[in-house]
């Protein structure tokens, strides 16, 4: 097979297949013709692959889920309208009838609210843990209602990692699965069913994009969980929508689809029901920016690694967040999953008050003020008030996002500019 950086560039998409176009065209297209009645019975019945309609497939879309599962190391992925939608998918996917996840305080903002105060009112509710590297801690959680521990591989903006191979090792031996956030890193820098974990989702609108011109998500499946092992009754109970009533034939998910019964409920359930489609021409500029994801990413690296190295230094700094750094407590398990480094989030915290933030916020020329990672331009944030302004007190300390830190996601501008810009913002602020 290819390596990641030619796969990068040519995974998923064949010219042959598309007229010879060069790159994925867009298909700008609600449906499909379904040709004579034969196919189209065909088609409907899902004995042939081929598009119908684009709430559930889309050729453009296609070649990008395509892409992701063969970057990710996946059997199958969807590609859904955010990265929300594809974190709500998969808990709820997971979830359904009354299950728990497992999950550390340490998420996204959105993902908090939905485990903590949405999902419960549809029936999933979800044990917090302090620290999910914390096996005896995970281990007591673990109830006959546990379906999943769900956790992010890089946190944001703490830059925590995720010990994934303990983690799965104890979640299998209970049949319970792990689902990764993986958006903090990107495929490029992790790989996590590599390590066990059993679906990865995605917020493509970050580093995988790159450009911060598209809202997208995707949710990839590896293919070793067994979903039928009786911990899960949405996959084993008969359901219409795979079923052929007129031939008297029933399916569950688990019989019809096997180990893919996870992705296929993703689409054939989810996506087909809650339609949460990603654009056609989002998934193409995805697929644009994944073509320079390597590179792009380990620029990003070298400058955020320069960048942790020179605020350590820096007056009125008084920690910086980079699990790059080689002196961190979790410099082995970041030397063990993180051969290429952690990713271009980084944060740290000043001393002072809140006003000396809100100076340094304004004091950044080349840094844009914006809320969002992974971007070529360089953003910085100050999560207390912006991205975790609605995370519970409890748990954005448990995140460690305090009124006097600042996070900054590190684009391709020079590095020398985007420090001279930091000092004299902090400089200016006191
Ligand atoms: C941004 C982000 C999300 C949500 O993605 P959207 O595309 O904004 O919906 C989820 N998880 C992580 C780690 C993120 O950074």
């Amino acid at each position: 097979m290819s390596k990641f950086a030619t796969q990068a560039i040519h995974a998923g998409y064949d010219p042959e297949d598309h007229d010879h176009a060069a790159v994925p065209p867009v298909y700008a297209s609600a449906a499909f013709d379904l040709g004579d009645a034969a196919r189209g019975d065909a088609l409907a019945a899902g004995d042939i692959d081929g598009f119908e309609y684009s709430r559930v497939a889309n050729p453009t879309v296609d070649a990008l889920e395509r892409r992701l599962a063969a970057l990710e190391g996946g059997i199958g992925a969807v590609a859904v309208g955010s990265g929300m939608a594809a974190v709500t998918y998969a808990l709820m996917c997971v979830g359904e009838g009354g299950g728990r996840i497992i999950a550390p305080y340490d998420l996204y903002g959105a993902s908090v609210d939905a485990l903590g105060d949405f999902l419960p009112q549809f029936g999933i509710h979800a044990d917090f843990v302090n620290d999910i590297n914390d096996l005896d801690e995970v281990a007591s959680k673990i109830g006959p209602d546990t379906r999943a521990i769900f956790a992010e591989t890089v946190s944001n903006p703490s830059t925590e990692v995720l010990d994934i191979e303990p983690l799965a090792d104890l979640a299998h031996e209970h049949g319970i699965a792990v689902i990764v956030d993986n958006t903090v890193p990107t495929p490029y820098l992790l790989r996590p069913i590599e390590h066990g974990a059993d679906v990865v989702v995605h917020s493509t609108t970050k580093g995988i994009t790159g450009h911060g011109n598209a809202i997208g998500g995707a949710v990839i499946s590896g293919g070793s969980f067994d979903w039928a092992n009786g911990r899960f009754p949405q996959f084993t109970a008969r359901q219409q929508v795979i079923s052929d009533d007129r031939a008297g034939e029933w399916h569950s998910f688990a019989e019809k689809f096997g180990k893919a019964a996870f992705i296929k409920r993703i689409r054939i359930k989810y996506l087909r029901t809650f339609g949460a489609v990603q654009s056609p021409f989002n998934a193409y500029l995805s697929l644009v920016g994944l073509e320079t994801l390597p590179q792009r990413v380990s620029q990003q690296v070298a400058s955020a690694t320069r960048i942790a190295e020179h605020l350590t230094r820096t007056p009125h700094v008084v920690k910086v967040n980079y699990s790059g750094l080689g002196n961190t407590p979790q410099f082995e398990l970041v030397r063990k999953y993180f051969p290429n480094g952690v990713g271009q989030i980084l944060s740290f915290l000043v001393d002072g008050s809140a006003d000396n933030v809100r100076r340094i916020i304004d004091g950044a020329k080349l840094f844009s003020y914006v809320p969002n990672i992974g971007d070529a331009r360089s953003l910085i944030v100050d999560p207390a008030h912006i991205t975790h302004r609605e995370v519970p007190m409890e748990a954005r300390i448990a995140a460690g996002v305090t009124d006097n830190l600042i996070r900054l996601s590190i684009g391709l501008e020079d590095a020398d500019d985007l420090i001279a810009d930091l000092d004299q913002a902090i400089a200016g602020a006191y």
